[in-house]
């Protein structure tokens, strides 16, 4: 490859859509700049390569291709087709998986395709059979009925949310919490971590038709030897959603009882985390639940991306290089040198520190809510997220966690020594920052004081802690 070729495509692409709308051409590179100067530290971001992006922006866009490869609704899908089949190759040998369904548009959407899964494995296949009917269209009234009853009538066991779980894992506002009765299992409140006796005690009580693990801010392992054997103790299927670690399991930073994919009947996971690739999904099972997840599309998907599939691809080869190994453990290695660097400055880390690429920092012992360091943070050029920890006493809007996150800065090269660096900019902003208060005089959850000059300072700072390691470094627009 020439060495200006990712400069003269990304170059050559905006001329093209600056010809016909020049503010989408203005801040698409205005995003480039943004992203270039921020300490970005959220945990669910990465960069994904020039390979991917490109991937993305073609005619494989104007492709209707519902239906499984080889067996499409529509014509002409041949190349649709190609692409398809090498992201679920390149998943199922990544991951070790027997199946892999890559047409998922995001996180959410790969769990809905496995929870529709199991309920067409666990509950309507055994209903058919008893009606001796081989299709939902061949049951009487009042057997659809029935069974449209008893669709709606299981349950989940999942993380709770303030424990570090999704909302998809079962939750009122998402769908999930509307298909199913949930029960949350915690963190034990001294360590913040899983209690696998209390999850068996809660499942043994509540008898899930699913266990979920996997989880949005948990920064420690799970074990998932354990969760599968309490799964099995009650009938109910396990499904990991790995939408946060992929990228670990990928690079086999996770391996043995902490990888997934052997334990769990169905995995799911997102493909822009710490995978690296595009804003995609993926859902990986054994050969008994493939007929129904590669259902997806149209059961709960619309027609598949592909040019995104064709953007999956190649990160997942990208995945299957031996440097994506040093990468993944480069990410956990960052995580944990940042975890060190705020515990010795004296900050609160829910659980002590992480395993992961995660750390979450409870910011009551700075006298903040989340939403206020988040601010804090972000006036300094520091891009985080607030995110509840557990029993949280500030609720789920203003929160009292800060989820930082290395698998970003990772990408753009920065190591153990910049995330002392990182640490230092945190805990100085945090330290500094102090709660506001009403008009009326009660303190506020949202208000605070902070230096702008001192703001600045940090804002500059953390610029120059990013000077050494270019974003797209062969990207040059101009
Ligand atoms: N599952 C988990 C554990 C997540 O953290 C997320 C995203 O935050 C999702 C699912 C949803 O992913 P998406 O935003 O791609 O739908």
């Amino acid at each position: 490859m020439s060495p200006n070729a990712e400069s003269t495509a990304f170059r050559s692409a905006l001329e093209v859509i600056r010809a016909v709308e020049p503010r989408v051409a203005d801040a698409i590179g205005a995003e480039l700049a943004d992203q270039r100067e921020s300490l970005k530290l959220i945990a669910s971001e990465n960069y994904a390569s020039p390979a991917t992006l490109l991937a993305m922006g073609n005619w494989f866009s104007d492709k209707y291709a519902e239906g499984t490869v080889g067996r499409r609704f529509y014509a002409g899908c041949q190349n649709v087709d190609t692409v398809e089949a090498l992201a679920a190759e390149h998943a199922r040998e990544l991951f070790g998986a027997a199946h892999a369904y890559a047409q998922p548009h995001s996180g959410i959407d790969a769990n809905l395709v496995a929870f529709w899964a199991i309920l067409a494995d666990r509950v309507e296949a055994p209903a058919l059979k008893r009606a001796q009917a081989r299709h939902v269209n061949d049951l009487t009234e009042a057997d659809w009925f029935a069974l449209r009853r008893e669709l709606g009538d299981q349950r989940m066991l999942g993380m709770s949310l303030d424990a570090g779980g999704h909302l998809t894992h079962g939750f009122r506002p998402n769908i999930s919490g509307k298909m199913f009765d949930q029960r949350s299992y915690g963190t034990d409140p001294a360590t913040g971590l899983v209690d696998y006796d209390k999850v068996a005690e809660a499942a043994r009580e509540f008898r899930p038709l699913v266990l979920v693990a996997g989880y949005s801010a948990y920064p420690r392992k799970v074990n998932f030897r354990i969760m599968r054997e309490i799964a099995d103790s009650v009938g109910a299927t396990f499904m990991v959603d790995m939408a946060h670690f992929a990228g670990l399991v990928a690079g086999k930073v996770f391996t043995g009882d902490f990888d997934p994919v052997p334990h769990a009947h169905i995995v799911t996971t997102t493909t822009h985390k710490s995978l690296r690739g595009p804003r995609g999904g993926l859902v990986l099972c054994g050969p008994e639940l493939a007929d129904q997840v590669d259902r997806g599309c149209p059961m709960v998907l619309g027609g598949p991306l592909p040019h995104v599939m064709a953007a999956k691809a190649v990160a997942l080869a990208e995945a299957r290089r031996p440097d994506f190994a040093d990468y993944a453990q480069r990410i956990v290695d960052n995580a944990q040198a940042l975890a060190d660097g705020l515990l010795r400055r004296g900050a609160k880390l829910v659980t002590g520190g992480t395993d992961n690429h995660l750390v979450l920092i409870d910011v009551t012992g700075y006298g903040l809510t989340g939403r206020q360091a988040e601010q804090a943070l972000l006036d300094s050029g520091i891009v985080t997220n607030r995110n509840a920890v557990p029993q949280d006493p500030n609720g789920a809007w203003y929160t009292s966690g800060i989820r930082i996150g290395t698998p970003a800065l990772t990408t753009r090269g920065l190591g153990t020594a910049e995330m002392d660096g990182t640490a230092e900019l945190i805990h100085t902003v945090l330290s500094q920052t102090t709660a506001g208060a009403n008009p009326d005089g009660t303190a506020s959850k949202a208000k605070y004081q902070l230096d702008p000059a001192l703001a600045d300072k940090i804002s500059r700072q953390a610029s120059e802690l990013l000077t050494g390691f270019p974003l797209y470094p062969n990207v040059d627009l101009g």
